[in-house]
């Protein structure tokens, strides 16, 4: 029924709000495990087609070391699995693409850990070579984040990838088609609607934070109030943004 996205799950203090604690995180799939919900990886999701009804599909962004040393332990209690999407230009570094964390750096995944979550079941999708804005990018820039991240991550973890998360949840009717192009079979969004595309290439997700509170984690999960809920990504995808316009201009490439 839906398809979560989170960023990290840990304990350290960030500028953001786009992380939520390790004990949140465990309440919450308890929560949904209590409530009949089962957990898939976004392709076995996706093709579920019509059939929705207590399906949860839950997303990672960024590739935040934090994922393996917390909700991939935790998942894994509950047998559990996710999609990771990472960058795969940043593995094993740190955030320096992130601006508005001020001081703060958080480190990414190295190859190691990603491949042992692979062999665990999760799926890996991409996130962009670099997490730039696709849809500023030139055709050849935007070919090239969306190539190279799929190659170097089917070479490191011998497997095909088959799905792309747009980085700050951007994307347009071209940089979906362009997605389709390189062979990707769907693409993950935020809030933002995204007309004139195949339904896979524009996948709605609801973001998860760290003032959400149980109850409105239900609400979440049963899709209800989504358009307050969606209004108020809106406004943190916004916010993320403040990094695109730092680093690259206000110009869109339609
Ligand atoms: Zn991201």
């Amino acid at each position: 029924m839906s398809v979560l996205a989170y960023h990290m799950v840990d304990t350290r203090f960030d500028w953001g709000i786009t992380r939520v604690t390790p004990k949140q995180f465990r309440r919450q799939i308890e929560f949904a495990l209590n409530r009949g919900f089962t957990f898939q990886t976004i392709s076995e999701y996706l093709s579920y087609e019509n059939d929705h009804s207590k399906h949860i599909a839950i997303t990672f962004d960024d590739g935040y070391k934090s994922i393996y040393d917390y909700a991939f332990k935790i998942l894994k209690q509950f047998g559990i699995k996710a999609t990771l999407f990472v960058i795969p230009g940043f593995v094993g570094q740190r955030n320096t693409w992130d601006v508005n964390i001020g001081w703060l750096k958080f480190d990414h995944l190295g190859w190691h850990d990603i491949k042992e979550m692979h062999d665990a079941g999760w799926e890996i999708g991409s996130h962009s070579m670099s997490h730039r804005d696709l849809t500023r990018l030139d055709n050849r820039e935007l070919d090239y984040e969306l190539d190279a991240s799929k190659m170097l991550l089917e070479r490191r973890l011998n497997s095909p990838v088959h799905v792309i998360s747009y980085p700050f949840g951007n994307a347009n009717r071209r940089v979906c088609e362009a997605s389709a192009k390189h062979g990707y079979q769907a693409g993950v969004v935020m809030g933002k609607k995204i007309t004139h595309v195949p339904e896979k290439f524009a996948v709605p997700r609801i973001g998860l934070y760290l003032l959400d509170s149980l109850k409105i984690f239900e609400q979440k999960i049963y899709l209800k109030n989504m358009r307050a809920y969606r209004t108020l990504q809106r406004f943190i995808d916004l916010c993320s943004d403040g990094t695109v316009v730092v680093k690259q201009g206000l110009k869109t490439k339609k």
